[in-house]
C-alpha cells in the first residue's frame, strides 16, 4: 500500500556555501523524491528562533540560530512513500562523525552543527514545517 508523505528539507549555509546543492538534490531525486517546492532564501535570526524553538533551552540553541541565518539555505518540500523516515534516513544521524556510509552527512557534514541538512524528524512536524515555510 502507498503511502504518500511530504517533509521538510533545509540544504544548511555550509552546504549552500560549498555549492552542494546539486549535489544533494541529485541524492534526493536518486532515492525517489520528488522536489515537489523549493526556494532559496535567507531567514533573519528571530525567524530561525521561531523555527528551531522545540530547542530554544538547548545550550546549542543560539548558536544553531546565529549559523542558520548566517547565510543562504534552500528549503524544500520533499514527497515520496514514507518520506519523513526515509529522508531521516538518507540524511544520516546529526553528528556526521556516527552518520553510516551514503548518507547526505556523511559524505558532506563538517560537525555536529555544520552538518549540511535538515529534515522534518515527524510527520506532525512536517506539516508544522512546510507550513512555516510555504505558506500559501
Ligand atoms: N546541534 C548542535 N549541537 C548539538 C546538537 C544539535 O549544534 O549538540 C544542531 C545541529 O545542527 C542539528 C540541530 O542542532 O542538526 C537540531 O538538532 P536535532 O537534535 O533536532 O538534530 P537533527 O534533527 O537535525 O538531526
Ligand atoms: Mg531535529
Amino acid at each position: 500500500m502507498s503511502n504518500l508523505e511530504q517533509t521538510l528539507s533545509i540544504i544548511k549555509p555550509d552546504a549552500v556555501e560549498r555549492n552542494l546543492e546539486n549535489e544533494i538534490k541529485e541524492m534526493f531525486k536518486h532515492k525517489g523524491f520528488s522536489i515537489i517546492k523549493e526556494k532559496k532564501i535567507q531567514i533573519e535570526k528571530s525567524e530561525a528562533e521561531r523555527f528551531y524553538k522545540v530547542h530554544e533551552t538547548k545550550p546549542f540553541y543560539n548558536d544553531l540560530c546565529a549559523y542558520l541565518s548566517s547565510g543562504p539555505i534552500v528549503v524544500m518540500v520533499l514527497e515520496k512513500d514514507n518520506a519523513v523516515s526515509g529522508n531521516r534516513e538518507l540524511m544520516g544521524a546529526t553528528n556526521p562523525n556516527d552518520a553510516a556510509e551514503g548518507t547526505i552527512r556523511k559524505k558532506f557534514g563538517i560537525s555536529i552543527d555544520k552538518n549540511s541538512v535538515h529534515g522534518s524528524d515527524s510527520i506532525e512536524n512536517a506539516k508544522i514545517e512546510i507550513n512555516f515555510f510555504f505558506k500559501d
